[in-house]
């Protein structure tokens, strides 16, 4: 975990740095994947390949863009050694990696609603490979710090920002539980996690020890249609996936919030996912969403669940 001392210096002089110290037993008792050796070797190769930064890049646009054409490119391989690339898209040194998820319309959905990240220390539980952790960075969030246990998600990062000059955008390997309760910062996200939660009020409850008071949480989650009391509890698979345990209404979810004490609470999208937002492509070979929906009917899941709908919903801790 050498890599992340850079985190803890640029972070020494922040409110995380009571924490520090925790943070790192933490990391330090992170076992190694076994797939660790071959994304290690990647990434070193990246590394041969282009030994300066880029000198030009937009974290602000759709297509996260690191370097130009005038950069060196990168063989296709080096890229793919990190398959499968989820969450984007990138442009990096010139080679368009279209990711799965199309997760600009995610930020094209909640950027109007949330308050202006200048200058805002920000955190993103479970954000992937870190794409849009970029995009708060170019919304002038001064640190942009995710976390995510997914390992090969966290090789991707690594390998995005191997190519950028140092910047306040940081991803640890742990999960959301592993984070203290630190209540010093500007805005939380948690997108796409809440109905991977065995315990739904815990990530909640969590997500607010996070914040300082008067803070922001933008909460992004698979949800069904209905009032206050109801929820699907996926007997098994949903949408072919095993870890899906908790899909709420908006209404119910409200209701958390608000018994958590959360205030100013308002759902400001809820949108169905299409197969144009989350496909499989070239960067991506696996199965995707087309393939987990019921060819005679693709409002219903394999399983004969309603089709996946995320709603956005924004709130504050109090003063
Ligand atoms: N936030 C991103 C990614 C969503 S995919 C987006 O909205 O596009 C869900 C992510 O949550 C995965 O990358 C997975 O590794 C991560 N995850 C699962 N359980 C988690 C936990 N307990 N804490 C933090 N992240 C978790």
């Amino acid at each position: 975990m050498q890599h992340l001392d850079a985190f803890f210096k640029a972070t020494a002089k922040t409110c995380l740095a009571p924490f520090h110290h925790q943070l790192r037993q933490t990391l330090a008792q992170q076992g190694e994947h076994g797939d660790a050796g071959s994304w290690q070797a990647a990434l070193a190769a990246n590394l041969t390949y282009c030994q300066e930064p880029v000198e030009s890049w937009d974290f602000a646009a759709d297509t996260i863009r690191i370097g130009d054409e005038s950069s060196p490119l990168l063989p296709d391989d080096l890229i793919m050694a990190l398959h499968p690339w989820r969450k984007g898209p990138f442009m990096l040194r010139g080679t368009f990696i279209d990711t799965e998820w199309r997760s600009d319309w995610k930020w094209q959905r909640l950027s109007p609603h949330i308050s202006n990240l200048e200058g805002r220390r920000v955190l993103d539980v479970g954000c992937g490979n870190g794409y849009h952790l970029f995009r708060m960075l170019g919304e002038g969030a001064s640190l942009a710090l995710g976390v995510d246990p997914t390992m090969i998600f966290n090789y991707q990062f690594r390998m995005l920002q191997a190519h950028l000059p140092a910047n306040q955008a940081w991803l640890l390997p742990l999960r959301g539980e592993q984070l203290p309760a630190c209540n010093c910062l500007d805005t939380v996200f948690s997108m796409g996690v809440l109905h991977h939660r065995r315990s739904p009020l815990d990530h909640l409850a969590e997500l607010l020890r996070f914040l300082r008071p008067g803070g922001e949480l933008v909460l992004e989650t698979l949800v069904i249609e209905g009032d206050d009391q109801a929820v699907l509890l996926p007997r098994d698979r949903y949408a072919m996936m095993s870890n899906v345990y908790f899909i709420p209404t908006t209404q119910l979810l409200e209701a958390m919030l608000a018994k958590l004490g959360f205030q100013h609470i308002r759902t400001v999208d809820t949108s169905h996912t299409s197969t144009d937002e989350q496909r499989a492509t070239a960067w991506m070979r696996f199965r995707s969403l087309a393939d987990y929906l019921d060819p005679n009917n693709p409002a219903r899941t394999l399983e004969g669940y309603p089709a996946p709908v995320r709603a956005i919903v924004i709130a504050e801790k109090s003063q």
